[in-house]
């Protein structure tokens, strides 16, 4: 099977072979990455994955990037920001209430290699869960010291290096909050997942405006080092309007890497799985690794880019 060349999921390498050929070599670059070995940031890259619209692809692109990164041997680390805690679940990372979380880490009941937890699905991916107990943290935090900073006195360098990670992934709650804020004091890059539908960029300039916001006030150093096109659905003409129109107004911050609309994707956390885990064969895992490896081959080469508000 040809994918069609319009669509920009589809791979030269892919052209006239058949899907179980192209199947087998997706698979294979995931189970034995060896051969595909991602370079190690020359310093710990710390990235805030946010975008206040619900449902975009946050906290899968949180997961599946940390995942495919992790399989190529770089430690990586998810904090989980979100009370909905989808990332704990993907990453079958236990979340009960009372689990050591990043709330107590926030309250600074307990220290961030406390809470983090090694996954199942690499020994070099870790994970700070967040359980229901977070929902009421946006409200505790407002009357704390230092609320806009309880995350980023939590990931000290200290604690990083005791864990020993490469590259840490916040998955933001779907708000503008002071969680968000948190994370976004916290990160020295964001990270914007948009959804390729109609309304992709609604609510973008707000989110926008609030980073330059934390830039000016909390966070000299942040910067959007990254958007990633997410759910593309390669039968819609409004899937490559959207695609273009974003391209257009974000030029190089965009990754040439587009995830796909998959089932296999949104099937994965039902399994406690990354969809590299649940379906290495599948394009949506490959889609996660070509992702994952823009943003490790960007961030060893040009340094952080961003400030292209
Ligand atoms: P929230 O704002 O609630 O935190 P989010 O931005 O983190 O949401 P996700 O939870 O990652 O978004 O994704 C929303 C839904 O879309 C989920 O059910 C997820 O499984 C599904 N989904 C995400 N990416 C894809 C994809 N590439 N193909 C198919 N389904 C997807
Ligand atoms: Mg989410």
């Amino acid at each position: 099977m040809t994918p069609p060349p319009s669509d920009p999921t589809s791979t030269s390498s892919e052209l006239g072979w058949t899907p179980i050929a192209e199947e087998a070599v997706r698979a294979a670059r995931i189970l034995h990455p060896k051969a595909n070995q991602l370079p190690r940031p020359d310093h710990r890259r710390v990235l805030t994955v946010a975008n206040q619209k619900g449902g975009v692809g946050k906290t899968t692109s949180t997961v599946n990037l940390a995942a495919a990164l992790a399989v190529h041997g770089l430690k990586t680390l998810v904090i989980d920001l979100d009370p909905q805690g989808n990332a704990s679940t993907a990453l079958n990372i236990e979340h009960r209430s009372g689990t050591p979380s990043i709330y107590e880490v926030l309250i600074g009941e307990v220290t961030l290699a406390e809470a983090s937890a090694v996954s199942e699905q690499s020994p070099n991916l870790f994970c700070v869960p967040a359980t229901i107990d977070l929902a009421g943290a946006e409200i505790e935090l407002v009357s704390m010291t230092s609320r806009e900073h309880r995350l980023k006195e939590a990931l000290s360098t200290e604690i990083l290096d005791e864990i020993g990670v490469d590259y840490v992934f916040i998955d933001c709650p779907p708000s503008l909050g002071l969680l968000t804020v948190n994370a976004m004091v916290a990160a020295q890059e964001v990270l914007i997942p948009i959804q390729c539908e109609y309304y992709a960029l609604e609510g973008l300039g707000q989110l926008l405006s609030n980073i330059e916001l934390v830039q000016a006030h909390l966070n000299r150093e942040l910067t959007v080092s990254t958007i990633l096109l997410t759910m593309y659905d390669g039968r819609t003409k409004l899937a490559d309007q959207v695609t273009q129109e974003v391209r257009n107004h974000f030029g190089d911050t965009v990754l040439t890497t587009v995830i796909p609309r998959s089932v296999k994707v949104s099937e994965a956390p039902g399994y406690g799985q990354t969809v590299l885990a649940y379906d290495p064969g599948s394009r949506g895992a490959m889609s996660y690794m070509d992702a994952a490896k823009e943003i490790a081959v960007r961030g060893a080469t040009d340094g952080q880019k961003g400030g292209e508000l």
